[in-house]
This record gives C-alpha cells, structure tokens and sequence, in this order.
C-alpha cells in the first residue's frame, strides 16, 4: 500500500487530493512556490517542501526539483493533480524510473492521448466515434481544400498536442483555410511546442458530454456515467452537471460501456474521461482526459465514489472494488467554477482576500484552498473555489445552488459568482436547453452597446 503521497499541484485540488490521502491514513507532502508558502494545502499537509519561485516553469512545472522533493522526503508515490506535469508523459515516466508509483496511466498511453491525432485513431481501432475530419497533421501545402470539402464547411482548425481550449480556429469560407492552418501552427508552436494540427469539422450546436472511466491493471474497467459541460466561454468549461439533461438511461449505458470496454481493450490504468461533442443524437469523440477533472466532484456526488481515493488505490495495484453493477446514480449535482475574475469583464483579479464566508447546508461541497486574508497570487490560473450542490432532481439542484451562490462571499477580489447566480436563474439554463455556444452568445447579448 502507498504510504506517502508527493501532490505535485497547487490550489484547491492538492487540498482535495490531501483530503483523499488523509482519509486513508496516508500521509502527503506538498510542494510550493515561494508564492504560494502560506497556501492552506501547504499548512495542511504532513510536510512540505519549497520547490522553487512563483513562475510555474521554474516550480511547478519543475520535475527535478519535484522528484528530489519526493526522494528527500521518503514519498513512495506522486500526484500530478490536473493541469501542469499531470498529462506529461517524461514526468510519468521520470516518476517510475526514480521508483516512485505515478498515481496516473501509463506512461505511453498519457502520450497517446496527449496526442489528439493519435487519441483519434486510437479511438477509431477501437470503435469509438469520432467528429469527422482529415486522417493526420495538415500543412498549408497539403490537398487540404479536397478534405474540407468532403467534411463539409465549417471546419476548425485544432492543434494535435492542444490544451485549455487553445489554439483552435474556426473556418467558414475556404479562402481562408490556408492562412487559419498557417496560425494555427504558429499558436500551437509557441503554446505547445509542437506545430501539428488538425482539421475537424465544426459542430454548430453540440453538447459537451464526457465520461467518467476508473479503470484497474488486472482488465476491469467501469464507468462512473456523464458530465455536461456545454457551458464554456472560450472553450473553457464555466459550470457542470450530471446527469446531462440532454439524454437518456439507454444512450448513458450505451456510451459509458462503450467507453469501459475501450478501457478493457486498450489496457488502461487509472481514471480517465472520454470527452465527446453530442449533436442530433450522435456522440464524437474529441479528446481523452488522463488525470482527474476539475469538475469529477458533480460525479462524486451522484455516485458517492471518491475518483481521488480510486486512482491511489489503482496506482498501489488493487482490483477495482465496484464492479458496473455497484455503480448507482443519485440524484443530479451541478458545478460552478468560481474564477478570481471579474464577472462580466473576465480580467484577472489577484488580491487579498478579506472576508471568506462559503455556503453550507444540506448536500452543498466547496472545494476551495481559500481562506479570510489570503492573498490570491497573480501567478497561476484563475480558479479559486469550485461550489458543487446536489439535488433529488435537476429542479431542486437548482433551488439548492442559487440559496447557496446568495450566502457565498468573498470579499476583496472579484470572482464570477454574480455570472453564476445570472445563469441559474436563466430560463435556457433553467430548462437545460444550451449547446457549447450558448454561454458565449449570452455575454454576448449582454455587452454595453458602443
Ligand atoms: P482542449 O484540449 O483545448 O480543451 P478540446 O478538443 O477538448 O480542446 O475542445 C475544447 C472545446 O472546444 C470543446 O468542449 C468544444 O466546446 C470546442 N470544440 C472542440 N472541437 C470542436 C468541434 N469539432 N466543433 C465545435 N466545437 C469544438
């Protein structure tokens, strides 16, 4: 069994995963910017070691300094979080060659998804849908007009090693492909370090549904069913839920088994989540998720598994203890992602934090490393609290979520806690009648006229 945890993250999900660890009598070691020394993860954990300054490249992103900060300190295995060294496949395999266990998938198969080239063809081997499109990386130079032609305009432009909704290029009028594959490479280069995009067609009014897999090394696999998470603003997830309002028992257990046995057949280790857009009843996948999401608490909260306790005990070698038939659904719980932002500008908005008063009650979780007099640093992503209700029904869900989005406060910065009490009152929202671009057309529609 592993005994001492490394969290190689930061924020709200190194407290989460402390949490899990603590709960399971392991012990965990934090590791920290100078930024972030009275983080509330960094107080909270066993141990904690300084791994470098506030820049990410130099910290958190830094994997000598993290696996000499799991060998100092006697740690026998690492948890990469999400975001930073999570989906890197050299910090995987670093991990294991210093005899460390990777709370992750194998190394090789980080790689292959971190690839959504090779991801979709993976899937294709393995019988998965997915949105149509050319068959490899595309050049200005290449036939490109023949493929855009046989998908069918719109199409966008997607870069093969793409994360957090980057890079991405809608194209409408074929004129102006070759010049949107030209910056697309160029974004991809400079944000990714590798230039290799993709041509996909663009879906007008999909829904963003993905799947929950847990899967063990000895050929068992589940699905813990689906979020949706249609509500985005520049392709970044704003609030999820699950169930998705949008389909039925039959299409779930359609989808969540096709997804485990991908899992099966692939060989898989850990959690992981299908990502598909869903239009006119047709799912198609885009891209698979190796670590654990930001929004797995609405998961959680309807099934009652902890994903984050799962991966360690995946990771020390265990045999899934839930078989399919275990997993049962409850209820519908709905997440908002309470950004330090303002709420209608979206600028970033570090600071000190002065009062901090987080809702409660009956089936209401805040996970969030906040506290009264902490001092957002301007450093790293936005992301400060994330507010998960549940519900008997989507209605009640709702009733629960706006009671608790009135008693939230946090004073002294601004957060986008307004932006969500607008949209859980909003009567689309309220209906469940929104695809991935509604979110965006709403602010949109909210703007001050010039
Ligand atoms: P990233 O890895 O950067 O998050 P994804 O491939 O997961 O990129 O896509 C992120 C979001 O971008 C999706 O949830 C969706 O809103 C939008 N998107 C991606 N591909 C398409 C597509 N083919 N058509 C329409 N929207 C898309």
């Amino acid at each position: 069994m592993i005994k001492k945890v490394l969290i190689a993250n930061r924020g709200e999900i190194a407290l989460r995963i402390h949490r899990a660890c603590h709960e399971m009598g392991v012990k965990t070691v934090a590791i920290h910017s100078t930024a972030d020394t009275d983080a509330m993860y960094v107080r909270l954990a066993d141990e904690s070691v300084c791994i470098g300054p506030a820049s990410s490249k130099d910290s958190y992103l830094n994997m000598h300094a993290i696996l000499s900060a799991a060998t100092v300190t006697g740690a026998d295995a690492v948890h990469p979080g999400y975001g930073f060294l999570s989906e890197n496949a050299e910090f995987a395999a670093m991990v294991e060659e210093h005899g460390f266990i990777f709370i992750g998938p194998k190394p090789e198969h980080i790689r292959v998804m971190g690839d959504k080239i090779l991801a979709k063809e993976a899937m294709v081997r393995l019988g998965i849908p997915v949105v149509p499109g050319s068959s490899g990386g595309v050049t200005p130079q290449d036939d490109v007009d023949k493929i855009c032609e046989a998908v069918g305009y719109p199409v966008i432009v997607k870069a093969s090693g793409g994360g957090g909704g980057k890079g991405m290029q809608i194209v409408r009028d074929p004129e102006n492909l070759r010049q949107a594959i030209t910056i697309a490479k160029t974004e991809a280069k400079a944000n990714f370090g590798n230039d290799e995009v993709f041509i996909e067609k663009f879906l007008e009014t999909p829904r963003h549904i993905e799947v929950q897999v847990l899967s063990d090394e000895h050929g068992n696999a589940i699905h813990l069913g689906e979020r949706d998470c249609s509500l985005q603003r520049r392709h970044q997830k704003v609030w999820e839920e699950a169930p998705s309002p949008a389909i039925s028992e039959k299409q779930r257990k359609t989808l969540g088994e096709l997804c485990s046995d991908a899992c099966v057949k692939f060989g898989y280790r850990g959690a992981g989540t299908f990502e598909f857009l869903y239009e006119k009843g047709e799912f198609f996948f885009i891209e698979m998720n190796t670590r654990v999401q930001v929004e797995h608490p609405v998961t959680e909260m309807i099934t009652g598994v902890d994903i984050v306790q799962e991966q360690i005990r995946i990771a020390a070698g265990e045999k899934l203890r839930l078989t399919q038939k275990d997993v049962h659904f409850r209820g519908h719980a709905i997440e908002c992602r309470i950004n330090a932002e303002h709420h209608q500008t979206f600028a970033p908005s570090p600071g000190t934090v002065v009062a901090y008063h987080p809702p409660g009650g009956l089936r209401v979780r805040v996970d969030s490393a906040l506290y009264g007099g902490y001092r957002v640093p301007p450093h790293y992503d936005s992301l400060i609290a994330k507010l998960i209700v549940l519900g008997n029904d989507r209605a009640e869900c709702l009733r629960r979520l706006r009671r608790a989005l009135e008693e939230f406060v946090i004073d002294g910065i601004q957060t986008i806690i307004p932006l969500h009490q607008d949209l859980a009152k909003n009567l689309d929202v309220v209906n469940g009648e929104y695809d991935i671009h509604w979110l965006e057309h709403y602010l949109e529609s909210k703007e001050p006229a010039n």
